[in-house]
């Protein structure tokens, strides 16, 4: 986002131009001065040469006005407040409600306007006049105009939803979506079994993967992805909007990022048919038994690896099945039929996870910094410093921007061009920055921590033959990301060691 120029002749200019001086030209000079001064980006200059006094009779500011209330811009560079709007009062409560709501800045050599500062009442003195409440409603109803009108019924993700294409809408700016020619019979398909035969996700998984349906990554879906797929309004011709906002909170004076799903969200039509009625979207979306097994915690849990080791085929959680006369021990095993992951003995996956834990301790317990560490951090602090270098690099090219401009090298045009192109990578490199920072931090935050999971997991093996089930879960969960787990092969007859594989995450906070 940046700023643009407004210029614009008023009555008081009439003298100096019968003087033959070009007012709006040396109005846009001052304004670029301006915008030198404070490193503003300009993004556009507008010169109104017609001069009428209602906004409709004004063209560009007509436009200007579609911007500011689209919350384009962060702010407008004027010389003064009321070369925006003059005379008529209702102009003037138009211009001030658009840049109060849309929270854009107005900046003049005097002084700058900022709509989120509460005491510049002087300048929306209106707002005296309005209650608190209606304020919020119709700012949040503006400023979500920006989404909105970006969105109206098109289609903005990068990746279609499954079943669909993206193609060029109609208007040959946005993207709409088109049935795709494989996946569209799968969706219906999906639906089929969902709302017309009531099967429950995971039937419905495993039916299409007996037909030898796999999802775009290759691998049977899962009842995740497909009751993702069949939530979708795309389905039933419509665009969801605000469903996943980012939601930034700030949490021991850092701010984190998450996304949750909402429930306060907009439903807009779309510009494509639907392909799915509504009516088969909510039986499909509300299968009768649709309840999921309920946890229960009445009982104590039997197995120290309850909610920890995933199968390394196909990345779900393995369970335990009990023991019973013909295997008199409890072994985990993937869930999944398809899936050629072969169970493990519980017994016998404990002692390879106690080795683990043991080669752990071993390894970092005597190092302060293993020599692979020092290396990477050397080498994320190296890319943090490049960006910062070239992100300098680029503020000193703004600044010559404005020399180039003022020396005549430049004409408005090409510096406005330039101009813009330089705010791009100024922005993608502040985002490199910022990348390359939070990696730096996440490696020296994981390095630290390892420390510190040392002497808890020593702790743990002194206790381990002491500790019942649920406690050996609950401290392993403390310790444990996850465990991935690998083995295809079943054991021969008479093997005692089974031959699989373990990858262990612990869990070291970031
Ligand atoms: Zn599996």
């Amino acid at each position: 986002m940046s700023y643009f120029i407004y210029a614009r002749k008023s009555r008081k200019d009439a003298d100096l131009e019968a003087l033959g001086i070009d007012v709006l030209e040396r109005h846009i000079t001052t304004l670029l001065e301006l915008a030198k001064t404070l490193s503003l980006p300009i993004g556009a200059i507008y010169r109104e040469v017609v001069s009428g006094d209602s906004i409709d009779s004004r063209p560009v500011m007509s436009q200007v006005m579609a911007e500011v209330e689209s919350c384009m811009w962060d702010g407008c560079l004027v010389m003064d407040v009321d070369r925006l709007a003059r005379g008529d009062t209702i102009d003037q409560g138009r211009v001030q409600r658009a840049f109060f709501y849309s929270n854009t800045k107005i900046v003049t050599p005097n002084k700058t306007y900022d709509p989120a500062n509460e005491y510049d009442n002087e300048y929306f003195e209106f707002s005296l006049f309005m209650s608190r409440r209606e304020y919020a409603t119709i700012k949040r109803r503006m400023q979500r105009g920006r989404e909105r009108s970006s969105s109206d019924g098109y289609y903005v993700g990068n990746i279609p939803p499954y079943g669909w294409r993206r193609v060029i809408a109609p208007d040959g700016k946005h993207f709409s979506l088109a049935p795709d020619p494989t996946e569209s019979p799968v969706l219906d398909l999906m639906y089929d079994l969902c709302g017309n035969k009531q099967y429950g996700y995971q039937k419905a998984c495993t039916h299409m993967a007996e037909m030898g349906i796999l999802s775009r990554s290759g691998r049977p879906f899962t009842p995740s992805t497909l009751k993702g797929i069949i939530s979708n309004p795309a389905n039933i011709g419509k665009v969801r909007w605000g469903h996943r906002k980012t939601v930034r909170t700030v949490k021991d004076g850092k701010i984190s990022r998450s996304r949750p799903h909402s429930s306060d969200y907009i439903l807009a039509d779309a510009v494509w048919p639907p392909r799915i009625s509504a009516d088969l979207f909510q039986r499909a979306n509300h299968p009768k038994g649709s309840c999921s097994a309920p946890v229960r915690d009445d009982r104590p849990i039997q197995n120290i690896f309850a909610g920890l080791v995933r199968c390394s085929q196909c990345g779900r959680l393995m369970v335990r099945k009990k023991a019973h006369t013909k295997t008199p021990y409890d072994i985990l095993i993937c869930q999944y039929t398809e899936c050629p992951t072969v169970g493990i003995r519980i017994d016998e996956l404990e002692l390879a996870l106690l080795e683990w834990l043991r080669n752990y301790i071993d390894k970092y317990e005597l190092t302060d910094a293993l020599p692979e560490d020092v290396e990477n951090v050397a080498a994320k602090e190296a890319i943090v410093k490049n960006f910062e270098k070239e992100h300098e690099t680029l503020l000193k090219q703004r600044e010559s921007l404005f020399d180039f401009l003022e020396q005549g090298i430049y004409t408005k045009e090409i510096f406005i061009e330039r101009s813009n192109a330089l705010e791009r990578r100024v922005k993608e490199c502040m985002e490199h920055i910022i990348s390359a920072q939070n990696d730096l931090h996440a490696t020296l935050a994981l390095q630290a921590n390892r420390k510190n999971f040392v002497p808890r997991c020593k702790n743990l093996l002194g206790e381990w033959g002491r500790l019942t089930i649920p406690e050996k879960n609950s401290a392993l969960k403390v310790l444990i990301e996850k465990i991935m787990f690998t083995k295809t092969k079943r054991n021969k007859k008479g093997q005692d060691r089974s031959d699989f594989e373990i990858d262990v995450f612990p869990k070291v906070p970031k």
